[in-house]
């Protein structure tokens, strides 16, 4: 028998021994170097060892050499008033495997405060490990991958845009020439079929082509420049602070107050709660909102915009809620999806408004759902942390 368990004599402790034996988990009692003084049957099992062979050996042999220096500076930090410690580490058994423990340390003091002996608990945790390993490999290369997506999207967007401008630029300077030499063959004498068909090409076929040109590159130019803004605005760093949304929401509104009296929506804002976030991007958040329940508004009836808010634990629940189109079931999630549009014929936009919300909403920690029904409205909720 151990020395650590030597003195054990009344029935009472005979019991903890057995108890102890019959354990799956690994226990243990070292002294304050790692020299052995007791195992059970389970650490003897484990390591493939017999009891009498680690008993006075050192525990520390066992230990993966990359892992000996976390371990020691570990124990190294227990002290009476923290004495015990949840540690992670490898071992190699007897037989050579590489495995992953996890142990309950803890620490036995003398009147000098000087650890002197160390008893715990370890089971294997291998399988459990190799899953998380793999799942943070994974999580980092996801990580990356969207990295390299974001500047793909950021120096195409902003890139591109320079070529489009020299596209606009050089049609227009077409158009202008155009018209000059619809002028000039105006004026020529020559043979009147020849000069109505090219007349007919100088004032309609051309300008035409040049029309369906300037109106894709307006498009291009317009989905590019929605493609930047998104990925300006996650590169941007966030400045989080308390936000009075009800200010927030009044300067939104204010924007529209065109727009609202044009379609005569009538809109009604309750007391807003507060939140956190960043001032910029939660504007934003709201001006999507706003922009998308008056374009998509019924114009066959009286438009109304409701905007409410109550506070749930920890986090601020707004609802932006309009008796417009609605969305039908089977489009509730893919509104949110990067160039989703249901209705292009309705109104003009590049299907990323609710995309950069909702990335927004990701990025503060916060997220969005809506509810709807066709020809009826939608209710377009948004969580963001409260204080
Ligand atoms: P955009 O408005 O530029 O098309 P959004 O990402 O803001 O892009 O919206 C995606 C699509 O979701 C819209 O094209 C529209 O079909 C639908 N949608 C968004 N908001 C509403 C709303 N309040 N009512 C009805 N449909 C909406």
């Amino acid at each position: 028998m151990s020395k650590a368990f030597s003195n054990i004599t009344t029935p009472k402790k005979q019991q903890n021994i057995i108890f102890i034996e019959n354990q799956e988990e690994m226990i243990f009692h070292f002294l304050q170097r790692g020299e052995i003084i007791f195992v059970n049957d389970a650490f003897c099992r484990y390591f493939n060892n017999k009891r009498e062979e680690l008993i006075g050996s050192n525990f520390n042999r066992f230990i993966y050499k990359t892992d000996k220096e976390l371990v020691k500076k570990r124990l190294f930090k227990l002290s009476r008033s923290n004495p015990e410690i949840n540690i992670e580490y490898r071992v190699i058994t007897i037989d050579g495997r590489i495995r992953w423990n996890r142990w309950i340390k803890h620490a036995i003091f003398n009147e000098k405060d000087q650890v002197i002996e160390v008893q715990g608990i370890g089971q294997d945790i291998t399988e459990k490990k190799i899953a998380e390993i793999e799942r943070q490999k994974l999580n980092k290369e996801i990580l990356e991958k969207n990295q390299d997506l974001e500047q793909i999207i950021y120096v195409a967007s902003h890139d591109l845009r320079s070529p489009l401008v020299n596209i606009q630029g050089f049609s227009k300077e077409i158009e202008y020439t155009l018209r000059e030499l619809k002028k000039i063959f105006s004026n020529l004498k020559i043979n009147t079929n020849d000069k109505k068909r090219i007349l007919n090409i100088i004032s309609n076929d051309i300008p035409d082509s040049l029309r369906y040109i300037q109106k894709s590159v307006k498009k291009m130019d317009s989905v590019l420049y929605g493609l930047l803004k998104l990925s300006r605005m996650e590169r941007a760093v966030l400045n989080i602070v308390i936000l009075n949304i009800n200010n927030l929401v009044a300067d939104v509104l204010h924007d529209f107050e065109f727009l609202l009296k044009e379609r005569k929506i009538n809109v009604q804002v309750n007391r807003l709660p507060k939140c956190k976030g960043d001032p910029l991007q939660i504007n934003q958040i709201f001006s999507n909102l706003i922009d998308n329940a008056i374009k998509y508004s019924d114009r066959n009836k009286q438009g109304i915009i409701k905007i409410t808010g109550r506070k749930k634990d920890q986090s601020a629940i707004y609802c932006i809620e309009d008796n417009g189109i609605g969305i039908s079931e089977k489009n509730l999630t893919k509104v949110f999806e990067i160039f989703c549009r249901i209705n292009p014929d309705i109104s003009q936009g590049e299907g990323l408004g609710l995309n950069i919300v909702k990335k927004i909403l990701q990025r503060h920690g916060g997220k969005i759902w809506v509810e709807s029904t066709e020809g009826k409205g939608s209710q377009f909720f948004i969580l963001l942390p409260s204080i």
